[in-house]
């Protein structure tokens, strides 16, 4: 098995599954102590916390979830999973000049991502170049003029991919974007392009705008929150607070999800002495285990019911929407029956789930992966869009689309201009206020990215953060590609598999962190990110750097534009990195909605950004919003094949895996697993614990996970569930989801192979 992925070595699982059935309460606070004070001081840990997610703090740079706009719990206004990504990133570890020259690069390759992040954090720049062994330091001059030097040799800036990853900060993506386009291309794959691309391109076409419309309060009003395709309990905690909230306030909250997950079942809010001492607050009132991918079905026939029962906001339909006819027209020879066959669902618990919706018209419908990664993406989220005209559930308090984002600025970088698609009136924008021609022509996503590189279309990969190799799908192809490069960059804070796969030159540069002080000529910097609510808000670190050698984003980007284009226009690049208020300055004259950007991002809380759907007002062609007819097919699995999903575990964040368990599923030291129904196991002669290799064969190509054991677990039969990066093998680059091209991962026909 090649290096480029995971080792296939069993750690060894070591209790009994036994799912936990309220999630956070004291072992969260164990769990939080341990990784922060187990990875820095305790004064270092404490001054870090104490200023995580407060008011002009550090912004956590794990997920989306919103800080409330008024008051901010001053003991901890941040979860287990955040105080896990402060110390992954505050840890006082080094993994510096030292550190590689006692690690060839096979032999960091050799270990499990979980080894490699314990590393500690990047110090120097360090490069390899063909046949050597280990990383050298390297000066950052002469790092700054490789970047140059291979990027002014391509025949065409075509030839060059840069992706964003999901923590960059406003002012880097912007500084970013705009040295990318001033150098000629539009790659510009991002991070989203694998995760929210299809609520984008979903919510564009119907709403006109591809953010969600809901804000923090706005779940204090809901009558309904619909929680679909997503864990909240591990990727977005602080969910569980405002959930919490709202089913004090009366709500009806509903899970829809093909695994019982322990954060919609039961939540103990460690800041509540009911949640300490008590038995905490139960979460979800109705609970449709779905099958996988039967979200689209499901969400039909609770329409048709709708329509038929006359339970829909006809005024809001009026005055709002377009298509209305064409939509109810498909329900003539749509058949509920096959539907929730389909979808797994039976027939009572989706009257309990109609009845609810006929009764009420203040919904919320928050979703993540889930939805967003499979081959009909697009179509589901379109139907949740459906869904909420029909109640006149939008652009009203209480009610709206909530996708929550996985990235702590995913949603900001898009805003600020990472897309590889940039409309014409943003070239427009550009031209006028930097005095070049952007490229007219559209850029490569992730996946046209990879194939480009594999094809060697392009020679030079630059990632601004991020665990490219190992957040993409079909691993051996995509390292292959990485490895096709002349040159590979990663600007990064932590050591990763991405380093270790790489171009025939390969340049890592550490760059600093959201907790890290970030002093440019004209003082402390501070940067802003924008969360899934729309809200920008500052983010000023407040650590002593760990190393003199480390250079901000804004920084590294202002030297490699200079060092490449050098006077080629009139943009004093080096400017740019001594006062990020420079760059504000000009997101606040190209990005719409960032009037003030200054003076607002210095009021405390930040301010939001203009959304059009949130006030009943819809951006698209027409200004009204657009009802959609979304055929359902279900994916064709043959007897011996099963679906799988990929997934997180509790101890991770993407890619990133902070320790081995996954404590709300059960499962303890280990991550090579698999998740299967009892049934299946028997009827395929499986017993507990029994080792398999997954293969895929998607188009003909063989794909296989080797060594991988398999757990008896409540998941509908037909489906598995196993663990990302260490599935993303089976993940077919070119089974994308129609309309975004976002890798189906959520949905991965296999079957199993004993060993
Ligand atoms: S909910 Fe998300 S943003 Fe908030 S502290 Fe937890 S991980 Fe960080």
């Amino acid at each position: 098995m090649s290096l480029a992925q995971p080792p296939k070595e069993f750690t060894g699982i070591n209790q009994e599954v036994n799912t936990p059935k309220t999630a956070v309460g004291w072992p969260a606070i164990y769990s939080s102590v341990k990784h922060v004070f187990g990875a820095m001081p305790v004064a270092r840990g404490i001054k870090t916390l104490l200023n995580l997610n407060q008011k002009d703090g550090i912004d956590c740079p794990s997920c989306a979830w919103p800080d409330p706009d008024g008051h901010r719990s001053s003991i901890g206004e941040f979860c287990e999973n955040g105080a896990k990504a402060i110390a992954d990133e505050a840890t006082t570890k080094k993994a510096g000049p030292v550190f590689f020259q006692r690690y060839s690069v096979k032999e960091m390759a050799e270990k499990s991502d979980f080894w490699l992040g314990q590393q500690g954090r990047l110090t120097h720049p360090m490069l390899v170049r063909e046949g050597d062994t280990h990383y050298k330091k390297i000066e950052w001059k002469d790092a700054f003029d490789i970047v140059a030097k291979e990027l002014n040799t391509l025949s065409l800036p075509d030839e060059a991919v840069f992706y964003t990853s999901g923590r960059s900060s406003n002012e880097a993506a912007f500084l970013y974007q705009l040295f990318i386009r001033a150098y000629g291309t539009n790659n510009l794959p991002d991070c989203s392009n694998m995760c929210h691309e299809s609520s984008g391109v979903a919510l564009t076409e119907t709403l006109g705008l591809g953010k969600g419309s809901v804000t923090l309060d706005d779940f204090e009003e809901a009558e309904v929150i619909i929680i679909m395709g997503q864990n909240p309990g591990t990727n977005h905690p602080r969910l569980l607070t405002t959930l919490e909230k709202a089913k004090k306030k009366g709500a009806k909250i509903i899970s829809i999800n093909p695994l019982f997950e322990t954060g919609l079942l039961g939540f103990k809010n460690p800041q509540t002495m009911e949640g300490l001492l008590g038995k905490g607050t139960t979460l979800t009132d109705l609970y449709l285990q779905i099958k996988i991918n039967g979200d689209l079905a499901l969400l039909k026939a609770a329409c048709k019911v709708l329509i038929e029962k006359g339970a829909i906001d006809n005024e809001f339909i009026k005055s709002n929407t377009e298509n209305v006819e064409e939509f109810l027209a498909q329900f003539s020879k749509v058949s509920i029956e096959n539907l929730l066959e389909d979808a797994g669902i039976k027939q009572e618990e989706f009257e309990t789930f109609c009845s609810i919706l006929e009764k009420n018209s203040k919904i919320i419908v928050c979703w993540a992966m889930g939805l967003t990664q499979h081959k009909n993406s697009v179509a589901t989220i379109k139907e949740v869009v459906n869904l909420l005209l029909l109640k006149g559930s939008i652009g009203k308090p209480g009610a709206g689309t909530c996708p929550v984002r996985g990235h702590s600025n995913v949603q900001g970088d898009r805003t600020v201009g990472i897309m590889h698609k940039p409309s014409a009136a943003f070239n427009e924008t550009i031209e006028t206020n930097f005095g070049f021609t952007p490229p007219q022509h559209h850029g490569y996503d992730v996946v046209e990215a990879i194939e480009a590189m594999y094809e060697q279309k392009a020679k030079v990969f630059f990632a601004l953060g991020g665990n490219f190799l190992s957040a993409s799908p079909d691993t051996e192809y995509t390292a292959q590609a990485l490895k096709n490069c002349n040159l590979t960059v990663q600007v990064s804070t932590k050591l990763n598999r991405s380093h270790l796969i790489h171009g025939k030159t390969a340049l890592i540069l550490p760059c600093l962190g959201r907790t890290d002080k970030d002093f440019q000529k004209s003082g402390e910097q501070f940067v802003s990110t924008e969360n899934s609510m729309g809200v920008v808000q500052k983010s000023q670190g407040v650590l002593e750097p760990l190393s003199d050698e480390m250079m901000s984003e804004p920084a590294i980007i202002a030297q490699v534009a200079h060092a490449t284009l050098g006077e080629k226009y009139k943009i004093d690049w080096l400017s740019y990195a001594n006062d990020y208020a420079l760059i504000r300055k000009d997101i606040e004259k190209t990005i719409a909605g960032f009037k003030a950007y200054e003076e607002r991002i210095n009021k405390s809380g930040g301010f939001y950004l203009p959304n059009q759907p949130r006030e009943g007002n819809f951006n698209t062609k027409t200004g009204k919003a657009q009802f959609s007819v979304n055929p359902w097919e279900p994916i064709n699995v043959k007897p011996n094949e099963y679906l799988m999903m990929t997934i997180r575990s509790h101890d991770q964040f993407n890619t990133t895996v902070y320790g081995l368990n996954d404590r709300y599923r059960g499962i303890f030291n280990e991550r090579r697993i698999v998740f299967m129904h009892p049934a299946d196991m028997l009827k395929d002669a499986f017993k507990n614990y029994d080792k398999v290799n997954i293969i895929n064969e998607f188009e003909g190509v063989r794909r296989i996970a080797e060594a991988f054991i398999i757990v008896p677990y409540n998941i509908p039969q037909g489906c598995l569930a196993t663990y990302f990066p260490e599935a993303n093998v089976l993940v077919p680059l070119k089974s994308r989801a129609d309309g975004s091209q976002t890798p189906t991962s959520k949905s991965v026909v296999v079957r199993l192979e004993k060993i």
